[in-house]
């Protein structure tokens, strides 16, 4: 889309001062315990959050996935096809955020992609007569924030160093890649099915089960990873994760990066066969 396009359909009262920055542009802002809205924007949030941010999370709070989707997450669906997505919960009967303390964020050092972000968006576009895709970015200014009217000036890569932004999008990068490619392939490939929402769901937000899913003698039966690359990713959860990512893409859209056993592939199939006779027999005995 052209960013002139972007400006144009921008809604009136959006938040966004739709100015284009790159990330050479400087902006003003800062964010300091001084300010008089300090920790504003945290008592009404609606964070939506990446695999990555839920990695994170749990490792700090000492929990497993499943503990911390459990205790500090709420499902929602990305989409009309009901792709599983995660929000962080709030305090009882508020818009505030749990982690929120008189001090302030209590989990900071891994606070989510959102929170470091905050004030600044983006998105990547193609520009007229360019193939590739550019990020481009924009201040996001909500009137509660005092923090852009601090004197200090720094460029967006400045603020992207300082919050920790590009660790983050490179961990989530071949993720947000696939709900593009799923997006963007519209109607063709139709609604995934269950077991594929499943699986995106365990890929996405429970490597703990993920590690157990690729120890289990049906995953070793199929996928042939030696010794060496399978001590690496049952010892590293961040390796897991973009592992995990391979593997949906594999399974999603048939993009094979992951050596599969010589004939494992046609056993597989014969197995199904098997099944889906046995379960035909059973109807036809049920008539
Ligand atoms: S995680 Fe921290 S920075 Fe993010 S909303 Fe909660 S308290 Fe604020
Ligand atoms: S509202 Fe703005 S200035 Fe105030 S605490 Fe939040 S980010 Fe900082």
């Amino acid at each position: 889309m052209d960013p002139d396009e972007i400006k144009d359909n921008i809604p009136f009262t959006s938040p966004v001062k739709p100015v284009e920055l790159t990330l050479d542009s400087e902006f003003q802002f800062n964010c300091h315990k001084g300010v008089a809205c300090f920790n504003a924007c945290c008592k009404n949030i609606d964070i939506t959050l990446t695999p990555y941010d839920i990695l994170r999370l749990k490792q700090q709070l000492g929990m497993d996935s499943k503990e911390f989707v459990a205790r500090h997450t709420l499902p929602f669906e990305m989409d009309f096809h009901g792709m599983p997505g995660l929000k962080m919960v709030t305090k009882f009967n508020t818009t505030e955020c749990t982690f929120l303390t008189e001090e302030g964020c209590g989990v900071y050092e891994d606070r989510p992609a959102a929170c470091r972000y905050y004030t600044l968006g983006s998105m990547g576009v193609r520009k007229k007569g360019c193939v590739e895709i550019e990020d481009i970015y924009f201040v996001v200014k909500e009137d509660h924030c005092l923090g852009h009217q601090e004197p200090n000036k720094q460029t967006v890569g400045e603020y992207r160093n300082n919050q920790g932004i590009d660790k983050y999008d490179a961990m989530n990068r071949a993720w947000r890649d696939l709900i593009i490619k799923k997006r963007s392939s519209g109607p063709t490939i139709g609604k995934p099915s269950e077991r594929s929402l499943q699986l995106f769901d365990m890929c996405s937000y429970d490597m703990d089960s993920f590690r157990e899913f690729i120890r289990s003698k049906g995953f070793r039966g199929v996928f042939d990873l030696n010794q060496e690359d399978m001590r690496v990713l049952l010892g590293d959860e961040e390796r897991l994760l973009q592992f995990s990512f391979r593997f949906l893409k594999q399974v999603l859209f048939g993009e094979y990066s992951i050596p599969i056993k010589e004939g494992a592939r046609e056993q597989r199939i014969e197995q199904r066969k098997a099944v889906w006779a046995k379960r035909r027999e059973e109807e036809v005995h049920k008539c």
